[in-house]
């Protein structure tokens, strides 16, 4: 077989390109295309970074507009008209409808570091050092976030110990009848279970790379329930199910909570790296500077996602097209399932995750 330049320079570590070893080239909507004629739909997204699709028209002219004109490409985080816009936007669409007063903090480009902050001021705000999460979660591949992923062969990348963090059953991890809110609240209840309230539960909604398990709305609202009576926060990291992915722009919206901090990434950017911490004021107790990074000030993504939630958040046609599309998805994959009894243990997923 003839090696190529990724299999001589490219480090081992690469892994879904040990699986599709096609060379990309471009992509329109929901296809992406090799250079030798063939396409592909595709599902996957970038799990989930393209909600919107491959090179959206009306995002692609905000940001070549924006570059021809000179705009400041990257600004630490000094004030730029590229956040001010994302800000007001973000405000106007997403957290005045939904009644949110959450502060936005911006932090490092990739989801993981999204997590992190979470997980500092969690513990600053409550002067507790212990987090729990749950089985089958993934939050990141950063010392902190692996802390709370449960990927046995992820956490053995880390090299030291990976502590401080309270593993709980998510929801029907010991199968379907089982509550593991019970469980839960009575490792809580029992003065002498060893357990002691948690800084904050991080959870996902949907766990994507564990699994696409699903909790149910009862279920995250005795969390959230518990978590209040505990003190503790409540985390949901939006990461790969928020966005629209689920068909709301939060995956948590139809499932009667409000968490104390979102972490959002991947589609926040519209295909352009950004992350975000949505928070309290009442928890926005940073001293300045103690959770920096350099591209905080990321404006290109900040055009790009401004330009997305212009044109996909101003009304619901977006959602509904999601729920529609969804429904399509789930029937023909209930007809797969159906003619493959022997292969198939269930279809999973919530809208187009
Ligand atoms: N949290 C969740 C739920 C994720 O799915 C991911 C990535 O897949 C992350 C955090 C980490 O994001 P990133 O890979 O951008 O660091």
């Amino acid at each position: 077989m003839k090696h190529s330049i990724f299999d001589d320079r490219e480090s081992i570590v690469r892994s879904y390109c040990v699986d599709a070893p096609a060379i990309f080239v471009g992509g329109k909507g929901a296809e992406i295309y090799d250079g030798h004629g063939r396409s592909w739909i595709d599902m996957m997204s970038c799990a989930g970074a393209l909600n919107y699709g491959h090179s959206d028209p009306t995002i692609t002219a905000a940001v070549s507009d924006w570059l021809t004109n000179g705009g400041i490409w990257q600004s630490l985080d000094f004030h730029t008209i590229e956040k001010e816009e994302f800000l007001k936007e973000l405000e106007r669409l997403i957290l005045i409808p939904r009644g949110m007063n959450h502060r936005v903090q911006f932090c490092g480009p990739t989801g993981t570091n999204a997590v992190e902050a979470a997980m500092k001021l969690a513990r600053k705000v409550t002067g507790r050092a212990e987090i729990a999460a749950f089985t089958n979660g993934f939050h990141g591949m950063t010392l902190g976030s692996l802390s709370l992923t449960g990927a046995k062969a992820k956490r053995a990348g880390a090299g030291v110990p990976l502590g401080l963090v309270q593993r709980l059953p998510y929801d029907e991890y010991f199968g379907v009848g089982i509550d593991t809110m019970d469980l839960i609240e009575q490792y809580y209840n029992d003065l002498s279970s060893g357990f002691s309230p948690p800084a904050a539960f991080v959870v996902e909604t949907l766990q994507g790379e564990g699994g696409l398990n699903l909790c149910s709305s009862e279920w995250l609202m005795r969390l959230s329930k518990l978590a209040v009576r505990l003190g503790s926060l409540l985390i949901i990291d939006d990461i790969q199910a928020g966005v629209g992915r689920c068909g709301e722009f939060f995956s948590f919206e139809k499932l009667g909570v409000m968490p104390d901090m979102i972490c959002l990434s991947k589609s926040i950017g519209a295909g352009f790296p950004l992350s975000l911490l949505l928070l309290r004021p009442e928890h926005d107790i940073w001293s300045p500077g103690e959770h920096n990074g350099t591209f905080r000030g990321n404006n290109i993504a900040f055009v790009a996602a401004t330009s997305a939630l212009r044109k996909y958040w101003a009304t619901i046609d977006f959602s509904s097209e999601v729920h529609g599309k969804a429904k399509y998805l789930a029937k023909r994959i209930d007809e797969i399932v159906k003619s493959a009894p022997d292969m198939i243990i269930k279809a999973k997923g919530r809208g187009m995750f």
